[in-house]
């Protein structure tokens, strides 16, 4: 039986399922999980907007009465970030949201300030995020920025957006 399997055996769950686990340590050889990970290819993470890692969640969090977003609060919000969008788009009949944007529209819609401009730089050089990261961060914060109900993309807006494209990372699971 080769060390895998050993491993493999003796903790039950891996490659791998205890990946980011806040409790159980990952007993995948080195380089299985980058392995595994560059199975998804570029053109692909170019379709994907948003990367969320998810952790198991404790018993006492699920039973924990303390109330998330109600869903139809979230609707509410979401429905007036598409009526932002529609109008936003309003002379071009092919688009109807954010998402849908050409690299030159981006650049138009997608003001940022300068901070932001500086904040968006500095993510990009130290998270090593490809360039395709670019115009994705840019639509994702104008859509967090709708849904908040702001004219502006904020530098908080564009904080969420970025933290949305661990996969872009470079070394991410390394
Ligand atoms: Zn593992």
């Amino acid at each position: 039986m080769c060390s895998y399997h050993i491993a493999n055996k003796a903790t039950h769950v891996c490659p791998c399922g205890f990946y980011n686990h806040p409790e159980k340590d990952c007993v995948c050889a080195p380089g299985v999980v980058q392995k595994y990970l560059s199975k998804i290819s570029g053109p692909l993470l170019d379709r994907i907007d948003l990367h969320v890692e998810v952790t198991p969640v404790d018993f006492t969090e699920l039973a924990s009465s303390q109330e998330a977003e109600k869903s139809n609060h979230i609707r509410t919000r979401v429905i007036q970030a598409r009526e932002i969008q529609d109008l936003r788009f309003a002379d071009r009949e092919e688009l109807h949201c954010n998402a849908q944007m050409s690299p030159k529209m981006v650049r138009k819609v997608c003001e940022i300030s300068e901070a932001g401009t500086s904040l968006l730089k500095t993510a990009m050089e130290k998270l090593g995020l490809s360039a395709r990261a670019y115009d994705r961060i840019l639509k994702v914060a104008r859509t967090i920025a709708d849904l908040d109900g702001s004219e502006n993309i904020e530098l908080e807006h564009l904080a969420e957006s970025i933290n949305y494209r661990s996969l872009d990372r470079e070394g991410w699971a390394g």
